[in-house]
């Protein structure tokens, strides 16, 4: 049985896991990652676009950034379509210039893997990590392969199902949790986009959402009935509703073969707090937001920046006294409740209630004031824009 130590633990290889293990790489800080998928699985789970002013700063401060800006999109806009309506709105000019960039998760994870690797980092793939056990002393890892790693800290970045959270005492940390009463179809299609911007559409039949993925692949949602399952749609229902919904006088819908459908469950978690000891949860392990403003990814890539941030004035410091690490979920917590205000609010903004609920049409008047200050009050969309693309970097 091998035994590694190391000083950072990294449990999951994906945008968290991934963007920690680069920034500690680049501050020559030892660590080792480990994710139970392969490289191929990593860079095929097709997930988030949509990446936010700070996401696309850390990557390229990292020098990583080189095919999002060649073959990524620039994302400055929005539109929003409902009861017949149409406006668009321009977030750069609300934001100093700054905009989204839209270039696929598993790009974005392909690229900090090999920058990871390239720089002679230390990743075991399709190696899970089967047992963490933690003291005032530090991490030990026991994975399938049954070699240990033992470290000083334990980054657990191992998504919503992830162990890291689960090996917490009880009552260490909190779970606030929410299941909203929406859901979606969410699919892929090999089309080219139907607008070089996304559009989110609210519609009596239920919201519908464009966004963009890359020059021939366009992703699209569709509110469906809670308990809805992918088997009630066929292609051409899919498009029939689209068309439906995101119909607009002299625009046209562009249709490809449907590669991916899933649905997708609305449910929103923050664990607080993001840390145990000398244990850490970054990303999906500590929080899930709805799929509604793009925001888990940028998260998790956040959570990896502060925590980096945060060692590092830990090392500064002596490296001795272990109650400076609650800094980072000092940090972390209230980015997390403004993301996950923005994305319920956006939810709210765009679905449609069952028509049978009593407050329906109240609530459907309350979307259409807040469409309504989006496309006319300048200090509504100044703070829609900067929710949407997301705060400024942290300066070192
Ligand atoms: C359809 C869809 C669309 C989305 N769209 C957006 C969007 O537009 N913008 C956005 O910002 N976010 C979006 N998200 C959310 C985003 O994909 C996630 O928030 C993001 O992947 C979180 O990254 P992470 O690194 O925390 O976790 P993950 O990406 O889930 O990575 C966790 C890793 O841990 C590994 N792991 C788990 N357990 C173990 C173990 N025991 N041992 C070893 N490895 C383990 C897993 O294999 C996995 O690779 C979307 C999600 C979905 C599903």
């Amino acid at each position: 049985m091998s035994t590694t130590h190391t000083r950072v633990v990294i449990v999951g290889a994906g945008p968290a896991g991934l963007t920690l293990g680069n920034l500690l790489q680049r501050r020559h800080v030892p660590c080792v990652i480990v994710d139970k998928f392969t490289r191929e699985q990593l860079v095929s789970r097709t997930r988030a676009g949509l990446l936010e002013y700070r996401t696309v700063e850390t990557i390229s401060r990292m020098g990583l950034a080189k095919r999002l800006f060649a073959e990524g999109h620039r994302h400055s806009g929005c539109e929003f379509r409902s009861a017949g309506q149409a406006f668009y709105t321009d977030f750069t000019e609300y934001y100093d210039g700054r905009s989204h960039h839209v270039f696929p998760q598993q790009e974005v994870v392909a690229d900090l893997l090999d920058g990871f690797v390239e720089a002679g980092g230390d990743v075991r793939l399709g190696v899970a990590a089967e047992q963490l056990q933690f003291d005032a002393d530090g991490v030990r890892v026991v994975c399938s392969d049954g070699s240990v790693i033992t470290g000083e800290f334990l980054a657990g970045a191992d998504g919503q199902h992830g162990i890291a959270r689960a090996s917490t005492p009880t009552g260490a940390i909190t779970e606030y949790e929410m299941q909203h009463e929406f859901q979606w179809l969410t699919l892929q299609a090999e089309a080219p986009p139907s607008a070089e911007w996304t559009i989110y559409a609210q519609h009596e039949r239920g919201f519908a959402g464009h966004l963009l993925r890359s020059d021939t692949v366009t992703r699209f949602h569709l509110q469906v009935p809670v308990g809805d399952v992918v088997e009630n749609w066929p292609d051409e229902r899919i498009w029939t509703e689209l068309r439906a919904r995101l119909e607009k006088p002299g625009w046209t819908l562009h249709e490809g073969r449907i590669f991916s459908k899933n649905m997708l469950d609305m449910r929103s978690r923050v664990a607080e707090p993001m840390q145990y000891g000398r244990v850490f949860l970054l990303g999906d392990a500590a929080h899930i937001i709805s799929p509604s403003g793009g925001k888990g990814l940028n998260l998790a890539v956040a959570d990896a920046v502060e925590l980096d941030r945060v060692l590092r004035e830990f090392d500064l410091a002596g490296g001795t006294e272990l109650d400076q690490l609650q800094a980072y979920s000092e940090r972390r917590v209230p980015d997390i409740w403004r993301a996950q205000e923005f994305s319920h609010a956006l939810l709210h903004m765009m679905h449609t209630y069952p028509a049978d609920s009593p407050d329906a049409v109240f609530r459907q008047r309350l979307q259409q004031s807040r469409l309504w200050q989006l496309a006319n009050s300048e200090a509504y969309a100044t703070n829609f824009a900067r929710s949407y693309i997301g705060p400024l970097p942290i300066e070192d």
